[in-house]
């Protein structure tokens, strides 16, 4: 797991704490109000209760001293009276009792208890009775008269402990609730989408396969199932999609490998016929021998290398005797025929690596000869004449034999006299010029080589 994988999950599980805690005191703070508001409402119900309580047990106390004090009263036994009044005092819920006793004669005379600091309540009930008394069957007289008070502290106190109790009752309760509500909570809700967190936590294109199951679910077919279907399915989609993806790419990549390979052929054939095209622009299409592009090319390297060298390097210009007349007289196809055959010659002539046969001109052709001097160069230049002689192709319209035949100029290479290759040809030209001039069917040499003066052959 990556750090930011566990900061995620730290994070989310701060978060659930705090969902918790939330909850947990809202619980409780829901829990305090109701406890305070059941309290009031039940307090209120229990001062009614207390209250009467209390009047009943002074209604008790007043129907227990009635008879006993109104007899005392009766016999004048004041002894009496105070013990009795002593006895009511000690009820826990009396305040005051007082007796008036009326004298005939004389004002009436009050005894009162009062218990140690009592006021008095006017919310609290009164009871007065008067005292009347029976001496005989059929009469009856009143004595004096009876006032109880209700002891308001007793009630206060009865309350309290009362409201105690509520509320510690309710608190409880309430609490209790909370727990529950808690738990059932935790258990049915919490822990279930702490398992779909994690589920979705581990989730990677690799465990697509792996299904969401919420595990001891006390209900079933409610909304976390349906959450779980939910991702379920889209997980489901998603590794379809993934799966559509891959299979899309694996097409993509074979068609590029295709395409390569297509490409790969193409630039092939491609390059092979840019060579045979190549090869073709310097081939003349008539004698297939190197054309004047080929030789220009060769020309330059050949003259460089023969300076840098101190190689011999020589050329001959090879030019078909009254070919113009051979046109007039044969034909131009015939014509072609021959330039054909001349050159058939001239590429078995020069088949040595390095020479160079080409065609340069319409009956023209031109022959690198590396490494030769003009000696060798005249007597390859004549053995190229003799096999043109040889062909025998009948030329009677030709001022030099009945037959066609060529002229040849040959020249060397004099490096102190030629800066360039077009100094050698022309020197080779004029070679070539002083061969036609001197009757054609021959070989020339260039005059200013000294082994290059050697007689024309007939
Ligand atoms: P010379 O002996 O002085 O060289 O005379 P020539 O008649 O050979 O020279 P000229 O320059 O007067 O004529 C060359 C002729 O070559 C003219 C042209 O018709 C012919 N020719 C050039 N190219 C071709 C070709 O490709 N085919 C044919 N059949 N004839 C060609
Ligand atoms: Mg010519
Ligand atoms: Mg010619």
């Amino acid at each position: 797991m990556n750090t930011e994988v566990i900061a995620r999950a730290a994070k989310a599980q701060s978060g659930r704490s705090r969902i918790v805690v939330r909850l947990l005191l809202v619980t409780l703070a829901a829990g305090l109000v109701f406890s305070i508001l059941s309290t009031l409402v039940r307090g209120g119900f229990a001062y009614v209760e207390e209250r009467d309580a209390i009047q009943a047990e002074l209604l008790q106390l007043r129907d227990i001293v009635q008879p006993a004090l109104t007899k005392a009263i009766w016999e004048m036994d004041r002894a009496s009276v105070a013990v009795h009044l002593d006895s009511a005092a000690r009820l826990p819920a009396l305040g005051r009792i007082a007796v008036t006793l009326r004298m005939a004669d004389t004002a009436p005379e009050v005894h009162v208890r009062d218990r140690t600091g009592w006021t008095r309540d006017e919310t609290l009930p009164v009871l007065r009775r008067p005292l009347t008394y029976s001496p005989y069957a059929g009469a009856s007289e009143i004595v004096g008269e009876l006032e109880i008070f209700a002891d308001g502290r007793e009630l206060q106190a009865r309350l309290y402990r009362e409201i105690i109790v509520i509320f510690i009752t309710q608190l409880v309760q309430s609490l209790l609730l909370a727990g529950f509500v808690m738990w059932m909570f935790n258990r049915t809700v919490t822990r279930h989408v702490r398992d779909v967190a994690a589920h979705l936590d581990a989730l990677s294109a690799k465990t697509l396969s792996r299904k969401l199951a919420l595990r001891d679910k006390l209900y079933h077919n409610d909304e976390l199932d349906q959450l779980a279907g939910g991702v379920n399915e889209l997980q489901d989609r998603l590794a379809a999609h993934l799966g559509q993806l891959a299979q899309y790419e694996g097409e993509i990549s074979r068609h590029r490998d295709h395409l390569a390979e297509l490409v790969g052929e193409r630039t092939r054939a491609l390059e092979a016929a840019n060579r045979k095209l190549d090869e073709l622009s310097r081939r003349d299409a008539l004698t297939a021998l190197p054309n004047r592009r080929h030789f220009d090319e060769c020309k330059d390297i050949e003259f460089r290398r023969a300076l840098r060298t101190g190689q011999p390097l020589s050329l001959l210009l090879c030019d078909i005797d009254d070919f113009k007349r051979f046109n007039d007289t044969y034909g131009h196809g015939a014509g072609d025929d021959c330039l054909r055959q001349v050159g058939e010659v001239l590429a078995s002539c020069f088949m040595r690596a390095g020479d160079v046969a080409a065609r340069v001109g319409g009956e023209e052709f031109a022959v690198l000869l590396p490494g030769l001097n003009a000696a060798e160069a005249r007597a390859h230049a004549e053995h190229l004449r003799a096999q043109v002689f040889a062909l025998g192709i009948a030329h009677e319209a030709s001022s030099a034999a009945d037959r066609v035949t060529v002229s040849v100029g040959v020249a060397a290479l004099v490096p102190a006299q030629m800066r360039d290759f077009d100094a050698l040809y022309h020197c080779a030209d004029v070679a070539l010029y002083g061969a036609k001039r001197a009757g054609r069917n021959r070989v020339e040499c260039w005059k200013g080589e000294d082994r290059c003066d050697a007689g024309l052959p007939s």
